[in-house]
């Protein structure tokens, strides 16, 4: 039966797959498809690893103390017979079998389809049992992680209609109560061609790494991962904000048009990909990108951005089982993203990591808001490096190292204190004065500062003095302006980027940098957003940071603007209860869809 899930739209276009339900705790296992020359091997590890499960849990009972309750010995066998049951080894196979996954992928999608029949059991004693297979799972996997494979390419998403390397393999989208970003980070190259969770609000960071991979998704759909089943076909509308479930053959023909139409759309942007962007009226304007890894340098240029507007650095920081990159390991990152850039500015974020974008090395008191705090509140970016100043030093020395290799600018997230101010400056110097002592050479940076909690955009002017530019982190902006937690679905409908407020701060910060003739860039989701193209224009922004695949959609609203009309109406939208209707009439219906 087919039905439909509402959520946030997030991330533009149509996704047509088969689901993958991912448990949250295990969205880290490696998913890859096995080539069809590997299976055998794939099933002989699966075997393996079984294998030292079952010698494991026999010694386990041989080694009971004889005093141990006899439920002990009792709960082992029970494990071990379902080690050897067909319903989760022999399925699992099955899944490595006709879908090419890797053994630990099979794993974790055989479990779920175990999961949910336990789930659905009225006897309470067996729906206990889940927890059996879970642990026997957990066995498994271990044990598989005790035989790593070598580095496995995560296989490609075969283009629509391009010949795939083994028969069965359809394409996948996921579904998952929830992704943390440091997880989302591990699909970027995944064989994920969509994907939807439960919780999470529009610019969550989850939602931006799902924008940043140009893949549909739709976050916020609540009840999804419940309703949707492992291997239900499922179109996810990254437009309307839809998934459909097992959809009829007339809407599924629908939705492969739709798709169809917009790889066409594609493919037409794309043409623009190098044409400058300037206005009708002759405003050059400049399109930088946002990128997470170093590795995202190399498609920038290609996407024809003139920059990074924001590298994240944090992402450098995750997955690492709490150890963090060294000095050296940053500066080659960062040394790395600035030769591939050629000699384009890289501004490069110092680490905002939080609660709300948490790394493993963060102690409970740090991610405090499993006790019921606001993450978005506590010790997050500035404040977090701030807190650290050794890692924040070694993070600073990094930057300034790479420097040497081209136009770096650094960017420190969440500033709101003029207090953050002077130990930014003093920290910087340090740094420098470090890397004289260490005789390591470095280059000259522009320093900047974002801004993102309203406490920095009304007191902008002085903000500005200390800063060579500042960049407008939209996101934050809009949660601290309107107190709404840009993670949470359910406040997503009061998220809302048309405030009167937030644009007012905005023109505010905007132009307080421009009659100081300083650069001001805004490199939240706002500027990704062809709806806002003409009114940041009409502010006086001639600088966006995005990610790479919206430029061409972003520069195309830019050839078609013309700054001197908008600015004149400006006022009258700003001043409007409804800014986007009032600029949809100044702008006689070319205005936000
Ligand atoms: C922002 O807040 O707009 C921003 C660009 O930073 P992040 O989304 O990483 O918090
Ligand atoms: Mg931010």
């Amino acid at each position: 039966m087919s039905i439909q899930v509402f959520g946030l739209a997030v991330s533009r276009g149509v996704a047509i797959g088969r689901a993958v339900l991912v448990a949250s705790s295990r969205v880290d296992v490696a998913h890859y498809f096995v080539p069809v020359d590997r299976l055998d091997h794939e099933i002989g590890r699966l075997r393996d690893a079984r294998n030292a499960v079952a010698v494991e849990l026999t010694a386990l009972k041989n080694e009971l103390p004889a005093e141990a309750p006899h439920e002990l010995a009792a709960l082992l066998d029970v494990h071990l017979m379902l080690l050897h049951d067909e319903t989760l080894t022999g399925a699992t196979k099955v899944w490595i079998r006709e879908r090419h996954y890797n053994a630990e992928w099979a794993l974790s999608a055989q479990l779920e389809v175990l999961a949910r029949q336990f789930d659905e059991m009225e006897d309470l004693y067996l729906r206990e049992r889940k927890a059996d297979v879970e642990q026997v799972v957990e066995r498994l996997l271990r044990a598989l992680a005790a035989r790593p494979e070598p580095a496995q390419p995560p296989a490609a998403v075969p283009a629509p209609g391009a010949p795939r390397d083994f028969a069965g393999e359809d394409p996948l989208v996921l579904v998952a109560n929830d992704v943390a970003p440091a997880d989302m980070i591990q699909f970027k190259r995944s064989v994920f061609t969509g994907f939807v969770t439960d919780v999470g609000g529009r610019t969550s960071h989850t939602a931006i790494v799902a924008r940043s991979m140009d893949i549909p998704a739709v976050v916020g759909a609540r009840e999804a991962s419940r309703l949707i089943r492992q291997d239900d076909w499922v179109v996810i509308d990254g437009d309307a904000g839809v998934v459909i479930v097992n959809p009829s053959p007339i809407v599924l023909e629908e939705y492969r048009f739709r798709q169809r139409q917009s790889e066409l759309e594609r493919a037409r942007l794309d043409r623009l990909r190098f044409t400058p962007a300037v206005t009708l009226d002759g405003q050059a304007v400049e399109l930088l990108a946002n990128i997470e890894l170093p590795g995202d340098a190399a498609g920038v240029v290609e996407a024809g951005a003139v920059g990074v507007g924001l590298f994240r650095s944090e992402f450098l920081f995750m997955n690492r089982g709490g150890d963090l990159p060294g000095e050296d390991e940053q500066f080659e990152a960062y040394r790395d993203a600035v030769i591939a850039l050629q000699g384009l500015p890289v501004t490069i974020r110092t680490v905002d990591v939080g609660a709300d974008k948490p790394i493993e090395r963060m102690s409970p008191q740090e991610l405090r808001h499993e006790h019921g705090l606001n993450p978005a509140l506590g010790l997050r970016a500035i404040r977090w490096s701030l807190a650290e100043p050794g890692m924040f030093r070694q993070q600073l020395r990094a930057l300034l190292r790479a420097s040497a290799y081209g136009k770096v600018r650094i960017l420190f997230p969440m500033v709101a204190q003029l207090g953050e101010v002077r130990l930014i400056f003093e920290a910087l110097a340090r740094a420098r004065q470090q890397l004289d002592e260490a005789g390591r050479p470095f280059g000259r940076v522009e320093v900047g500062a974002m801004i993102e909690v309203p406490a920095a955009a009304v007191l902008i002017d002085r903000f500005l003095r200390h800063f060579d530019f500042v960049s407008i982190g939209t996101n934050d902006l809009i949660q601290y302006t309107l107190a709404i937690d840009r993670a949470d679905e359910a406040v997503a409908h009061l998220y809302d980027p048309w405030h009167p407020a937030v644009l007012q701060l905005l023109n505010q910060t905007i132009s307080a940098a421009r009659a100081l003739g300083r650069d001001v860039c805004v490199c939240g989701e706002m500027a990704g957003d062809p709806a806002f193209t003409e009114l940041l224009l009409a502010m006086g922004l001639r600088s966006f940071s995005m990610h790479p695949a919206r430029i061409s959609a972003i520069k195309q609203r830019v050839l078609r603007a013309d700054t001197r009309s908008l600015a004149h109406d400006l006022p009258r939208v700003l001043g409007a209860d409804d800014p986007a209707q009032a600029l949809k009439s100044v702008m006689g219906g070319r205005g936000p869809q």
